[in-house]
C-alpha cells in the first residue's frame, strides 16, 4: 500500500474497472488535471504523449472513502487532544482508504472536548500533504442518554446546555452533531445545529417514536450506528409501558427523510442485518462507518477509549472492541475491511457498497461537490484496489 500525494500536473489512470455511483465502468480512463478529475470515460484511441499514465489493468478504481463516525487508530484517540494524536489516527485511516474524515468526540469534559477541537484546528492548519482531508468534527458525545451510554462513561453524559455547545460550535468545526432525542433541551440543540448546516443526528438514545417525530421536525435527520445503543419497541416499553410504542428503529425505517449508518465490520451486525438496512434505506440513505477506536492497527489488548482522564478501558480481541462486561465497545477495523465484508457476505452490488462508503456520507455532510465519487470536477482522491478489494494505492489531492 502506498499513499501518493504528489503527482504531475496532468495524469490518468487507464484500464481499471472504475466504480461509479450507479455502475461499474470497464476499461476506464480517468484523467486528472491540477488535482481535479477532468474526464471520466473509456480508454481513447489516442492518448496524449504528455500525459503521465498509471496502468490500472486488473484493478478497481474507487473514490476515496468518507468516514463520519470514527474515534481513532494506530494507538491514538482523537480525544487525546493533541495535534499529533489527530494526525496519527487520521493517517492510520488514510491507509485504509479514508480520504475525508470527521474526528468524533466522546463524553469527555468540556475541557477535553475543547482540547480536541483545538488540536483538530492546528492539525488542519499545519496540514501536511499526507493527512487525509479533515472535513469537520462529529460532536458525538456528551449528549447521550445514560441508559444507552454503551462503553462511554455514564458520568460524562449530560443534557445539552446552550452555553456549552455554543462554545464548541463557535470554532466552526462541527459538521455532524449528535444528541439523544429524550434529553431536556434537545430540540433547541437540533435547531441550533441545523441552522449551522450540520448533519443532525440522534444516537445513544432510548427515545420513542413521538420524541423522534419532534426531533425530526427540529432538524434531526440521521441516527448513529443503526441497531447499536438505540431504542427498540421493548426498550421504549420499559419507559412508557403499554400500549407499546414505536422506537427509533421504526421511525428510521418509516421515513425516507431519515438516514442512518451501519458498522459493517462483521462483528457488530450480521450479514442479513447489513443487507436488510441497505434494502430498507437504499444506498442514498445508508452510510458505512468504521466507529474505530485507537486499537485499530494495534495488537490485541486493553486500550483507553476517549480521553485518558475518563479511564474507560476497552479490550481489543483483534476483531472488535469489548467492554468489561463483554458487550461491544466500538470497532477496530478500517473502512476497506467494511467494504470487503459487505462485498463478500451480502448481495449488495459493489457500486452501492462503495457509494455508502463515499458519496452518501459526503452528500449528507455537504462535501459532495468536492469529493465522494469518481466524477468530473471533483478532487482526485482515488483508490486503486486489487481484485480482492485490498488497497494498492491511495491518491490524495491536498486541500
Ligand atoms: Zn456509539
Ligand atoms: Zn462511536
Amino acid at each position: 500500500m502506498q499513499v501518493i500525494d504528489s503527482m504531475p500536473e496532468r495524469w490518468a489512470i487507464a484500464g481499471a474497472r472504475a466504480i461509479l455511483p450507479d455502475r461499474i465502468l470497464d476499461d476506464a480512463f480517468i484523467e486528472v488535471n491540477s488535482g481535479r478529475i477532468q474526464r471520466v470515460g473509456t480508454i481513447p484511441k489516442r492518448i496524449p504523449k504528455t500525459l503521465y499514465i498509471i496502468d490500472g489493468t486488473g484493478k478497481w478504481l474507487s473514490p476515496g472513502f468518507v468516514d463520519i463516525h470514527v474515534h481513532g487508530g494506530a494507538g491514538a484517540d482523537f480525544m487525546d487532544g493533541t495535534p499529533e494524536a489527530i494526525a496519527t489516527a487520521a493517517v492510520a485511516h488514510l491507509h485504509h482508504g479514508t480520504t475525508s474524515i470527521f474526528p468524533t468526540t466522546t463524553t469527555g469534559t468540556a475541557k477535553a472536548i475543547h482540547a480536541m477541537l483545538d488540536a483538530v484546528r492546528v492539525a488542519i492548519q499545519e496540514c501536511t500533504n499526507s493527512l487525509p482531508h479533515i472535513a469537520g468534527v462529529h460532536l458525538y458525545g456528551p449528549y447521550f442518554a445514560v441508559a444507552k451510554s454503551g462503553c462511554h462513561s455514564k458520568a460524562g453524559c449530560r443534557t445539552p446546555e446552550l452555553s456549552e455547545y455554543q462554545s464548541y460550535f463557535k470554532t466552526g468545526l462541527i459538521k455532524v452533531a449528535t444528541c439523544a432525542a429524550e434529553l431536556e433541551g434537545c430540540l433547541s440543540f437540533y435547531r441550533y445545529a441545523k441552522r449551522r448546516g450540520c448533519l443532525v443526528t440522534c444516537g445513544h438514545s432510548n427515545s420513542s417514536w413521538n420524541e423522534m417525530r419532534a426531533a425530526h421536525q427540529a432538524g434531526m435527520s440521521h441516527v448513529d450506528h443503526f441497531w447499536c445503543a438505540m431504542s427498540n419497541v421493548a426498550s421504549v416499553r420499559g419507559r412508557f409501558g403499554t400500549p407499546m410504542q414505536g422506537s427509533m428503529l421504526e421511525f428510521v425505517l418509516a421515513h425516507n427523510t431519515m438516514s442512518t449508518e451501519v458498522i459493517a465490520d462483521g462483528c457488530h451486525l450480521s450479514p442479513e442485518l447489513l443487507q436488510f438496512a441497505w434494502q430498507m434505506k437504499g444506498p442514498g440513505r445508508l452510510c458505512l462507518v468504521t466507529d474505530s477506536n485507537r486499537a485499530m492497527d494495534m495488537p490485541p489488548g486493553k486500550y483507553l477509549f476517549g480521553h485518558p482522564e475518563e479511564q474507560v478501558w476497552v479490550e481489543s480481541d483483534g476483531q472488535v472492541g469489548r467492554a468489561a462486561d463483554g458487550g461491544l465497545a466500538s470497532a477496530i477495523q478500517g473502512m476497506d475491511h467494511c467494504v470487503r465484508f459487505m462485498a463478500r457476505n451480502t448481495e449488495v452490488p459493489l457500486h452501492d457498497i462503495i457509494r455508502m462508503a463515499s458519496l452518501t456520507p459526503a452528500t449528507l455532510t455537504g462535501i459532495d461537490r468536492e469529493v465522494g465519487s469518481v466524477e468530473t470536477g471533483k478532487r482526485a482522491n482515488l483508490l486503486l484496489l486489487n481484485r480482492k478489494l485490498h488497497i494498492d494505492r491511495v491518491f490524495l489531492t491536498p486541500s
